[in-house]
């Protein structure tokens, strides 16, 4: 069973797997070292990055995660104004001061190393931690597993079944479920809504205090919302590619001649788009992002709740606790029975459960029955199915940026499209979440977050053509 504040978290951009995920790797390999009592008998680490996190993780960011990490930095509580100059620091002057008290010699091009074209055996998102003393023994080395959305893993946690579900607190909770079914049985035994039963487990994990977990998932929002508001206010180009940003732009426009979006019945769509836009532009500049249930489709879900506070008249406080622990819900199957990660199963995992989740979480805030509620989440993931991750040059740029915008209209229709039902349907929520990983582990590995095939390919061939598309 997964927690609402395991499906979101706070971090930093660009990306989860590659970005907020390596940090923690990097962050638990130290903490591992002052348990063990050995921080201070280190003089020399090294870094190995295989699978996606080689092939694609310098515009990821990686590397600088990683080290980030091991400087003791956290992806929630990391200034990410801050994080470049530190990364800079350590390059330019070859120190790397661990947890910032133990500071030993780092050579970035020879002590961290992309190992492209080699996977671990486990998953395609790799890493492995080597620290030596200074007789250059290694005396201590962990294999990490990024499995999607900031979780990491050891291998030997991932080999365990229930590893890589682990929850942040493992306390009790009253409504276990593993599947869609067992969720929906529970909710119609207890006469509860998703979001009551999600929240009633929340309480439990925290010890009863309601105000506590009402206080943790407003902050989800407030994250999510600031980060709108920032997308919509910068300017500029994105880091790497010199693409331009465009939402700062799209806001002035829909907002220079309102008496104009009167009559245009499609400016919602324009405004859903736009925020979407603008919290994907944030992530694609290393800002700070909540995890939905990825960086790559962070977008997805501020779009479609921004939707409900400023489209829907009866939208409340409450109804945004609601929203947040319904897709919360969706996430955690979708996680516990599939994948998230666009290196393991594409962009229907990531892209596709953000809209999935989304889809459930406005029709439950809208009145929705609970069977309604199933239908949206299956049909907007329905209608992701097959869809590759092949982001150009490695970065979180395109197609994401867009993509997410394009998810959140998709989710809005979705939950229409469910409401103008009665909850009956031909596919269930669970059999479409199994066919979508399914088709992901049949994705050949170049659409799989390699930037091996796809628009990347198409990027690398014709690449005027598309700068001038996108600019
Ligand atoms: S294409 Fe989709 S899965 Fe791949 S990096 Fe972009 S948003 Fe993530």
């Amino acid at each position: 069973m997964l927690s609402i504040f395991d499906i979101f978290k706070t971090g930093i951009g660009p990306s989860s797997s590659h970005t907020v995920g390596p940090m923690w790797a990097g962050h638990r390999f130290l903490k591992e070292l002052e348990e063990k009592g050995i921080l201070s008998r280190i003089s020399s680490i090294r870094v190995g990055l295989y699978g996606s996190l080689a092939l694609t993780g310098v515009g990821h960011g990686t590397d600088k995660a990683t080290l980030l990490g091991l400087a003791g930095y956290r992806p929630d509580t990391i200034d990410p104004d801050e994080a470049d100059q530190i990364f800079a620091h350590i390059k330019t002057n070859k120190v790397l001061e661990l947890a910032g008290k133990h500071a030993i010699a780092f050579d970035y091009d020879s002590h961290l190393i992309f190992h492209n074209g080699e996977t671990l055996p486990e998953h395609p998102n790799g890493m492995r931690i080597f620290a030596s003393d200074n007789n250059g023994v290694v005396i201590y080395y962990k294999s990490y597993l990024s499995v999607g959305g900031g979780f990491v893993v050891s291998t030997d946690e991932y080999n365990q079944p229930e590893a890589a579900n682990r929850t942040e607190d493992s306390g009790q909770i009253p409504y276990p479920f593993r599947t869609a079914a067992e969720l929906l049985d529970l909710c119609h035994e207890h006469n509860l809504t998703i979001a009551q039963l999600t929240i009633d487990n929340e309480v439990a994990r925290h010890q009863g205090d309601v105000d506590l977990v009402n206080d943790k998932i407003d902050a989800i929002w407030t994250v999510m919302h600031a980060c709108i508001d920032r997308g919509l206010r910068m300017e500029g180009t994105l880091p790497v590619s010199g693409l331009k940003r465009r939402a700062a732009n799209m806001h002035k426009n829909l907002t220079s001649n309102p008496e104009a979006m009167l009559m245009d019945h499609f400016a919602i769509m324009d405004w859903v788009t736009l925020f979407a836009m603008a919290v994907n532009e944030e992530n694609a500049c290393g800002g700070r992002v909540v995890t939905a249930p990825t960086n790559g489709a962070a977008g997805v879900i501020p779009a479609t709740l921004a939707y409900y506070t400023r489209f829907i008249s009866r939208n409340n406080q409450q109804g945004i606790r609601d929203f947040i622990a319904t897709a919360a819900a969706i996430g955690s199957l979708i996680k516990m029975n599939a994948s998230i990660s666009g290196a393991e199963a594409g962009c229907q995992a990531e892209v596709g459960s953000a809209c999935s989740m989304a889809a459930a979480a406005l029709a439950a805030v809208q009145g929705a029955t609970m069977e309604q509620v199933e239908n949206a989440a299956e049909i907007g993931m329905e209608h992701h199915l097959g869809m590759t991750c092949d982001p150009i040059a490695g970065l979180v740029q395109i197609p994401c940026i867009e993509r997410n915008g394009m998810a959140a209209i998709k989710a809005i229709t979705a939950s229409r499209l469910a409401m103008r039902g009665d909850g009956d349907h031909a596919v269930s929520l669970d059999s479409c979440i199994e066919t979508m990983y399914r088709t992901g582990l049949d994705l050949q590995a170049k659409y799989r977050e390699t930037s091996l095939g796809g628009l990347a390919v198409y990027a690398r061939a014709q690449p005027i053509k598309i700068v001038r598309m996108v600019s």
